[in-house]
């Protein structure tokens, strides 16, 4: 621990240098079990996908502290952001588009990007209730306003200063062709086992991409289910190799496909789980299995004995101080993670280097 703080310490007193203009800057915002990650390029440009919870919602009961929106704003200006240049919303549930309409309202944002319609209806006769997609869909539209308003379907590109960003799957289709240098069979398809869970229609229908820094490449394809990474994959990979994966659905069972995971070998993962939610045994082992190096947003206590070493969880058992985890993603490929709690920080070479 000695040396890493002495590493933390010159870190620190560096000055801006060549390292620093390289590096893209990704915070996975701690949204109590939502879904906020910030993506800033040295030059200042931002992306921001998904909102977090409403003000109302999102923290633990009685005591939820600053809705996400605020969370959200906080991070951005801490990194110097006057605006968010790209709000991508991935699907229309309350953990990720909840905090949208104050988002929208509070703070500066360019152009909006989603998958297109909620496709999530309440059941024949009922109402929506006040978290449903139905009712929250229409709301995030009336924040949107005038903004531009891009919908993203498969192959479609977006260039944020450098960090280019290709969605995956999008309303349910994924891409007709490979991504460059992907295209060979996927590992273990032949093993793929079968898990109908959607969780809502929205999930599915999530807006992922693969995105690329100069030689590294990221992976956030939100809460897209089971089959629907198997269909990004197998018979053939559609994705190839990535350094950086944002587990998905917030590392829940019901995601994290084992023929994904071991398809695209991320080199380090980051789990946005909350608490009570997501992080499952399963994901932490298919993770493991491949090697992947695994960070988490909060301690599972559902699961004391499948977690993270503790100093790479931003908020440990018993503890929520709403740190969130810092990544650092050179042009060259490798990946720093940071847990601002401790300064604990590793960088994982790109593998195969
Ligand atoms: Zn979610």
């Amino acid at each position: 621990m000695r040396k890493l703080a002495a590493a933390a310490i010159m870190a620190l007193a560096s000055p801006a240098g060549a390292a620093d203009r390289d590096l893209l800057r990704v915070i996975v915002i701690d949204v109590e079990g939502g879904a906020a990650t910030l993506y800033v390029t040295p030059g200042g440009r931002s992306l921001l996908v998904d909102t977090g919870w409403p003000a109302n919602m999102g923290g633990p009961p009685g005591q939820p502290g600053p809705s996400s929106a605020d969370r959200i704003i906080a991070t951005a200006r801490a990194e110097g952001l006057r605006r968010i240049d790209y709000l991508m919303v991935s699907h229309y549930h309350v953990d990720h588009v909840g905090g949208a309409a104050e988002l929208l309202g509070k703070f500066p944002v360019g152009t909006v990007i989603d998958h297109g319609p909620n496709r999530e209806r309440p059941e024949p006769g009922k109402g929506p209730g006040p978290s449903a997609p139905a009712t929250l869909y229409p709301r995030y539209l009336a924040a949107i306003g005038a903004r531009p308003h891009r919908v993203m379907r498969p192959g479609n590109r977006l260039d944020v200063d450098g960090l280019v960003v290709t969605a995956l799957d999008s309303d349910g289709a994924v891409p007709a062709r490979p991504q460059p240098g992907a295209g060979a069979p996927g590992t273990d398809c032949d093993k793929a086992t079968p898990n109908a869970q959607l969780g809502g229609e929205e999930n599915p229908r999530s807006l992922g991409f693969v995105a690329s820094w100069g030689k590294a490449r990221l992976l956030s394809l939100a809460d897209t289910t089971w089959e629907m990474e198997a269909k990004l994959v197998c018979p053939r990979d559609l994705i190839g190799p990535v350094d950086l994966m944002l587990a998905d659905n917030h590392g829940s069972a019901n995601s994290n496909n084992p023929v994904l995971i071991a398809t695209v070998r991320p080199t380090a993962a980051a789990i946005a789980n909350g608490a009570t939610k997501g992080a499952d045994p399963s994901t932490y082992a298919t993770l493991t299995a491949q090697g992947s190096a695994v960070w988490q947003v909060h301690f599972a206590t559902r699961s004391p004995s499948a977690n993270a070493p503790e100093p790479q969880i931003a908020n440990p058992q018993g503890q929520d101080a709403r740190y969130p985890l810092r990544i650092g993603v050179s042009r060259g490929g490798s990946v720093t993670l940071t847990n601002p709690r401790n300064g604990f920080s590793i960088t994982y070479p790109k593998r195969g280097l």
